[in-house]
């Protein structure tokens, strides 16, 4: 259940509405649009008499949400979600898309500072790379693990731009916090690993939430309040391609979810077209089509030599290609 205030209402009032509800043992969310201030319920409903609430001269109307997800739906929060990073990025609104790229995983630093500086100076505004890679033969390789993260820290301090990492294990999440890492990746994967969605919950680190293999876009968004729930409002939802039928390509990608996201919620959502298509030519295309979609960024694979990449060099844009792409959706993101 949504309340909607006045437009005439400060905070004396929203407050009193507030105080009235959390009396009534239910937890609010308020949230304060360019229009108009909502204040969502979270608890038992049966709890507070509707018709009273309805009748308070600081209340315009009722809303009831009957999604399964409150805190990400849109209803609850009318504007946009914008996500700040520490050096000022902003993701989601109306900002210009936001490009993640780098290489799979964390190999080296020739590799990594390499691929880093011809990213950023083709636009890319976060740098990616894999510490802990999911795989799905145990005999692959799985990473560097910390010594990954220090390397991307190490890169972080060089270029400046800051870091997109993949999180496997709760474990680990203290290093994360540590090196620092800006955005904590959950991967394909573990996008229904409840327990980590909780622990994600606990910290004030924004969350690049990646869509399961076979998830809906409803069971996405329940993972996503997973997150919420615990108090951190820093989700950014990635599309990155779905099982179907298709064999041409790695995953399809359903860049449906895009407006379907912003219609239902208020999070930021980027498309991941290289894991979504799974081969280098296909990246360039639907990159372009996701900005065009309307899409708050994209996070694509780059590696300086793909051939010899140690994981999906298949699906990695050399810099060169990357940096001509990145002319295309800069001309593009003007045009949205
Ligand atoms: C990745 O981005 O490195 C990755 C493993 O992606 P996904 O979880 O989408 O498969
Ligand atoms: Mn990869």
């Amino acid at each position: 259940m949504i309340i909607v205030m006045r437009h005439t209402c400060g905070a004396e009032q929203i407050k009193k509405i507030v105080e009235f509800v959390e009396a009534a043992g239910l937890k609010t969310q308020v949230s304060k649009g360019e229009e108009r201030t909502v204040i969502g319920l979270i608890g038992d409903k049966t709890k507070i008499d509707r018709s009273l609430v309805e009748n308070m001269p600081e209340v315009d109307e009722i809303i009831e949400v009957s999604k399964p997800y409150k805190r990400a739906a849109r209803e609850m929060h009318p504007d946009d979600t914008v996500i700040v990073l520490e050096n000022g990025l902003k993701i989601g609104g109306k900002n210009t898309p936001v490009v993640m790229a780098g290489p799979c995983t964390v190999e080296n630093w020739e590799i990594l500072i390499e691929v880093a500086e011809a990213v950023k100076s083709a636009g890319a505004a976060v740098l990616r790379g894999g510490a802990w890679k999911p795989r799905t033969s145990p005999y692959a390789f799985q990473g560097l693990g910390e010594e990954g993260l220090k390397l991307l820290a190490r890169a972080r301090e060089k270029t400046g731009l800051p870091v997109v990492s993949e999180l496997m294990d709760a474990k680990d999440l203290p290093l994360f916090l540590r090196y620092p890492v800006d955005i904590i990746q959950i991967g394909a994967r573990n996008m229904q690993n409840f327990s980590l969605l909780k622990e994600l919950g606990r910290i004030d680190k924004p969350v690049l939430l990646k869509r399961g293999l076979s998830a809906t876009i409803e069971e996405w968004l329940m993972s996503a309040e997973y997150i919420l729930a615990g108090g951190n409002s820093k989700v950014i939802l990635c599309e990155r391609g779905i099982r179907t039928i298709e064999k041409y390509t790695r995953n399809t990608l359903d860049l449906s979810a895009v407006p379907v996201i912003k219609k239902m919620s208020h999070l930021p959502i980027i498309i991941d077209p290289s894991h979504a298509v799974g081969h280098w030519d296909y990246v360039p295309a639907m990159s372009k089509a996701a900005v065009v979609s309307g899409a708050d960024g994209l996070i694509i694979e780059v590696h300086s030599n793909p051939e010899k990449a140690a994981c999906d060099g298949g699906q990695c844009l050399k810099p060169k290609l990357f940096s001509a792409l990145m002319r295309d959706i800069k001309a593009l993101a003007e045009y949205r």
